[in-house]
């Protein structure tokens, strides 16, 4: 069994920006990572600077590569499937029958997206059925996008891609739950509502060639922005006494979780789900975590 100063879950953007933090604070830190990042599908990453269209593997590997570099850092590849507190903190157990010990916690451990029952749904995710238009609108800007969305996400995700392309339709995917101001708003911008039920996003390699509804119709389109529910990936904070919202998310003040000693960044704490907040955010959690334990020390 080994010890470490601190313990990080996850090991993407947020995990490793909290590992530099405290690589450069000369703290003994391990890195736990089971390497499944939520942006993996996606053939490019944007909006961040100096990283802008450069793909989601390479601007981990490099900064992986980065934080290794500082000899205090350790990465331990896999999945944790346990964390409890001990007299002398905390103690990780891994799937492959290891068991880590610190004296803090990072929470880094992403969320997880679930995917509405759409044929090809899946399959697009991340190069042309998109969540967010900051990270992939500019890219199919001025062509004929869908969302598919009811009710008054509907209306506020519709209302957000009118910006990036006004030849949109809303596929609701079944009866509409728009109220009458909302449909006669989406009627003025010439927003095209189609109510039947989707049968399949019919992709080739994920690129979206149109959209089947159960009734034949066929819609193509350049691409479609749509979302589904978040989970956490596991149950591990729940279990450390963490409070977790009713959106699923790990509840923090900054990066402090309701258990002292624990610190949660990234995804797996916020909706603002972009790669540069979660490197702002975990860097936080790793000056934090570092400052505690320069006060209990000192
Ligand atoms: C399809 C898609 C495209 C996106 N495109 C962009 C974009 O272009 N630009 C942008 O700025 N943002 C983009 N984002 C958002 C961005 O990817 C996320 O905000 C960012 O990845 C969050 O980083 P994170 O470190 O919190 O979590 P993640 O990057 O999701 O990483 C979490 C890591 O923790 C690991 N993990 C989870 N549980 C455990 C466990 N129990 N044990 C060990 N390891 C564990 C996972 O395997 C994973 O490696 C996109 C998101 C999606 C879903």
């Amino acid at each position: 069994m080994d010890s470490y100063e601190v313990i990080i879950i996850g090991g993407s953007y947020a995990g490793l920006s909290a590992a530099m933090a405290l690589g450069r604070s000369l703290r003994n830190v391990l890195l736990i990572d089971a390497g499944e990042p939520c942006n993996r599908q996606t053939p490019h990453s944007h909006n961040f600077l100096t990283q802008d269209g450069e793909t989601p593997a390479m601007i981990s590997a490099k900064a992986k590569a980065q934080v290794l570099a500082y000899p205090t850092v350790k990465c331990h590849e896999g999945l944790a499937i346990k964390a409890e507190q001990i007299t002398a903190g905390f103690a990780v157990s891994t799937i492959d029958g290891q068991r880590f010990e610190a004296r803090k916690l990072i929470l880094a451990m992403g969320i997880k997206d679930i995917f509405p029952n759409i044929k090809g749904f899946a399959e697009c995710w991340g190069i042309s059925v998109l969540h967010c238009p900051y990270c992939h609108g500019y890219e199919v800007a001025r062509q004929p996008l869908g969302v598919i969305a009811n009710g008054d996400m509907a209306f506020e995700f519709v209302r957000m891609i009118y910006n990036w392309s006004t030849a949109l339709t809303l596929f609701t995917n079944g009866l509409p739950a728009l109220n009458d101001e909302q449909a006669e708003y989406f009627k003025r911008k010439d927003i095209q509502i189609v109510t039947d039920e989707i049968a399949e996003i019919v992709h080739q390699d994920g690129f979206l060639k149109h959209l089947l509804l159960k009734n034949g119709n066929k819609h193509p389109l350049k691409a479609v922005f749509g979302r589904g529910g978040l989970e956490q990936h596991s149950s591990l904070a729940a279990e450390l006494g963490c409070e977790i919202d009713q959106q699923n998310l790990i509840v923090v003040n900054g990066v402090q979780t309701t258990v002292p000693g624990v610190f949660a960044a990234g995804d797996c704490t916020t909706l603002f789900r972009t790669v540069s907040g979660a490197v702002a955010n975990g860097n936080l959690a790793g000056i934090s975590a570092s400052k505690e334990l320069i006060a209990a020390d000192f």
